[in-house]
């Protein structure tokens, strides 16, 4: 087993934790969720990690992170989340590979019911992260996995000196992009604006890049080909004129969805179905605090979702205190 598996040391029955009332129920065990359990832990809380798949989030599966400070080379998203969750459980004993199904509040104590049965908690962290935004074409589920991808990370090998094409103009994209093009004999880009709003280092990192090729103003309008992706219909935004390209694979990098679906009737969320917090982390819901991607941050970054996790167990403390007064 790697060390990212889950050896976990609560003995796999029903009703784990049935008679522990917890501190903090943390769920989802990305850098925010992770921090949060390393502020949690040292305040000698009773805190309980939940984790659905496996540690990390998003990040796990980043090939290199260059702007998460300490590293001044990088670090692997990989690595990166290894030495989370090594400090993380240092002080608040194994993560817990259990799903949540739901969350209900009575008489302020918080009753998550899981896979492996009923949790109490008196606080929440959420930390679900988010997914991403599919491709907005109907060939989208036929080729799923058959030359539409959603990770360059997990699926450039596969695209040795073959082309591929790019949906998007954000940070993913263009770094997705020029992560590509280590692999791929062509990359290409499209986009609907004639303008990138993604970060200017990535921005030049791409114009440098002599496998990269440009089509700004166009959308995607449909994949083509029969058994797996063979080509893209594109159309420009202005002129409205139409072009086929071939390509072998494409990478969707087009946004985000939350996932929010525990708390949808619980707390406020954002049009978009982020969860809205103060600036203490707190939801609309007293005691339920959530950080990092799933929430409506103006950033969403490893070292926003660590910052929000930190501010969320420090208030998670204090509204447990004041539960006790
Ligand atoms: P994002 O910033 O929301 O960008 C989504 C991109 O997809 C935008 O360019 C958007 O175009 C385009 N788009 C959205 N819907 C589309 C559609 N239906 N058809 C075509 N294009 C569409 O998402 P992201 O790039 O995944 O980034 C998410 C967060 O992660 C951001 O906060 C970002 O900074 C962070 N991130 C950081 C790094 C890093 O290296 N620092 C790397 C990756 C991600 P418009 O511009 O026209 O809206």
């Amino acid at each position: 087993m790697s060390d990212f598996s889950f050896i976990s040391d609560v003995p796999e029955k029903k009703n784990i934790g049935e008679n522990v009332l917890y501190d903090i129920a943390i769920i989802g065990a990305g850098p925010g969720g992770l921090t949060a359990a390393i502020y949690a832990g040292r305040s000698k809380l009773n805190t309980i990690v939940l984790e659905k798949v496996s540690a990390g989030g998003r990040i796990a599966v980043s090939d290199w992170v260059e702007n998460y400070p300490g590293f001044p080379d990088g670090i692997s998203g990989q690595e990166l989340v290894l030495r989370f969750k090594k400090q993380a459980e240092r002080f608040v004993g194994k993560i817990i590979l259990n799903e949540v199904l739901s969350i209900r509040k009575k008489n302020n104590l918080f009753y998550l019911n899981t896979e492996k049965g009923e949790i109490k908690a008196k606080s929440i962290i959420l930390s679900t992260g988010s997914e991403p935004v599919k491709l907005p074409v109907p060939e989208e589920e036929r080729f799923r996995g058959k030359g539409i991808s959603y990770c360059a990370t997990c699926d450039a090998a596969f695209f040795k000196d073959k082309t591929v094409c790019v949906i998007g103009g954000g940070d993913t994209a263009l770094h997705e992009a020029v992560y590509l093009s280590k692999f791929a004999k062509k990359v290409i880009l499209v986009y609907r604006r004639s303008k990138f709003r993604a970060a200017k280092i990535l921005q030049e990192e791409l114009l440098a890049n002599s496998k990269l090729e440009l089509k700004l103003s166009y959308i995607l309008v449909s994949v083509l080909g029969s058994k797996r992706v063979e080509g893209i219909e594109i159309e420009h935004v202005e002129t409205h004129q139409r072009e086929i390209l071939s390509v072998d694979g494409i990478f969707c990098a087009i946004g985000e969805n939350p996932n929010s679906t525990l708390v949808k009737n619980l707390v406020e969320l954002t049009e978009s179905g982020f969860v809205k917090t103060d600036k203490n982390k707190e939801t609309s819901l007293k005691g339920l605090f959530a950080v990092g991607d799933v929430t409506d941050a103006p950033l969403r970054q490893v070292v926003t979702a660590c910052a929000d996790g930190a501010i969320a167990a420090v208030n998670a403390e204090k509204y447990i205190k004041d539960l006790e007064r």
